[in-house]
């Protein structure tokens, strides 16, 4: 798969060439494959401007012409192809002021953040590497291009990077690189906050996921965070086993469980993160309290939505030491088979049977306590679900409020 991907884009990088340009994969792709790491996406710098990378392919995604960047839709792939350029202020912490398109990839090379992100590799595995990145990769060691103080001030977003990479690649960090981390974080703060949460997920799944939360602490990063800063106490229980998470519906739901006076919502709302987290993180927190208290049983697995169930298991294995996920998930996926009904819809009685049977009573929320109760004495196998035992079961019942 990645190989095949690569050979698509050394494809486009031979047609920039017979056009007249130079055109090189660069950043991430680069450092994963010298690193024997999967590569998710390639992108390509080219000295061709964004409108002879017009001119040349058939479907290009203007993106972000103002900064040199297209998507090129090239073999059923997307690339994002930018032209080579250097970076003015940044005086909103966000975006260059302004970019200034350069010919040579070694300028380019220059702007970027640490020197296992600036190097390119041309159509041939041939590798540019002006600031010895494949050495730092052998030495695990992650370093700023140029003066790291300089480089965390022009984007603070780096110092965020860092730490990410510090956790996703087990990779450490260079003396004065870190250093110039400590001295200058408050800079975060200023970074939108979309942006700060971007680098925390991806430090969330990172193999050295403790080493990541241990710097987020020790540089004090922590304190510049919204919510992160409010409860020191977050400090102590976040080295507290810390498995990777894939998702901020996992990590929400974690950072909820370890500390219950900070509620989902608040997360949600401080971090801008979607309803569907929010909704999610609600379900995972509801699950697992549950799993502390009575352990697997029919009632958890039917209410725990199928793709949740791998989160729901790394989320556990912050809570319980020594959990077998495997066996877990097993179990969870035999549960699922044997269950009566997978949702309200299979119920052998509707709503509408059930007020014709109670016709004494008026309309009213009983119908639904009434649904519920039956669902959970079907799911949990006190009940079998078939219209006459229903029936039987409704008519000896009477609402709570009624007794
Ligand atoms: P990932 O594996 O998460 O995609 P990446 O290094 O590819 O990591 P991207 O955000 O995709 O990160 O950026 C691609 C490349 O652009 C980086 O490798 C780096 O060379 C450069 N880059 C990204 N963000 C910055 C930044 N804030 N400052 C300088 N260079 C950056
Ligand atoms: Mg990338």
């Amino acid at each position: 798969m990645t190989n095949s991907l690569f050979n698509r884009a050394n494809k486009l990088l031979s047609i920039l060439e017979q056009h007249g340009f130079k055109a090189y994969i660069v950043g991430g792709a680069v450092r994963d494959s010298l690193m024997g790491r999967p590569v998710g996406d390639i992108d390509i710098a080219t000295s061709a401007s964004p409108a002879e990378v017009q001119s040349i392919f058939e479907k290009v995604i203007p993106v972000g012409i103002e900064h040199g960047t297209v998507i090129v839709r090239f073999d059923g792939e997307s690339f994002e192809v930018t032209t080579f350029r250097v970076d003015g202020d940044y005086t909103d912490f966000r975006h260059p002021d302004h970019v200034l398109f350069v010919a040579d990839i070694k300028e380019d090379l220059a702007r970027r953040d640490f020197t296992i992100n600036a190097m390119a590799m041309d159509k041939d595995g041939l590798v540019i590497d002006p600031f010895m990145g494949h050495q730092d990769i052998q030495l695990k060691l992650l370093r700023t291009v140029g003066k790291p103080k300089l480089r965390f001030e022009e984007d603070p977003l780096r110092m965020m990077r860092a730490i990410r990479f510090v956790s996703q690649l087990g990779f450490e960090m260079e003396a004065t690189t870190f250093q110039a981390l400590v001295d200058d974080i408050s800079w975060i703060e200023k970074i939108a906050i979309e942006r700060v949460t971007t680098e925390i997920k991806k430090m969330f799944e990172g193999i050295n996921l403790t080493n990541g939360i241990e710097l987020l602490i020790r540089s004090k990063a922590i304190n510049y965070i919204p919510v992160l800063k409010e409860n020191h106490q977050l400090e102590r229980l976040l080295i507290n086993n810390p498995k990777p998470l894939h998702s901020f519906t996992e990590i929400i739901a974690t950072l909820h469980l370890l500390d219950r006076s900070i509620s989902v919502d608040h997360w949600v709302k401080h971090w801008k993160l979607s309803n569907e987290v929010k909704r999610n993180a609600t379900t995972l927190v509801q699950s697992i309290t549950y799993y502390m208290e009575k352990r697997l049983d029919q009632w958890l697995v039917y209410r725990l939505p199928e793709n949740l169930v791998s989160s729901f298991i790394r989320v556990l294995t912050w809570m319980v030491t020594d959990i077998d996920k495997k066996a877990i998930n097993d179990q969870v996926v035999c549960m699922r088979k044997q269950l009566p009904i997978a949702n309200l819809k299979h119920l052998a009685i509707t709503g509408n049977e059930i007020v014709a049977l109670k016709a004494s009573l008026e309309k009213g929320p009983w119908i639904n306590t009434c649904i519920a109760e039956i669902e959970k004495q079907v799911v949990c196998g006190n009940l079998p679900n078939c219209k006459n035992a229903l029936r039987e079961w409704v008519e000896a019942w009477s609402p709570p409020e009624i007794n």
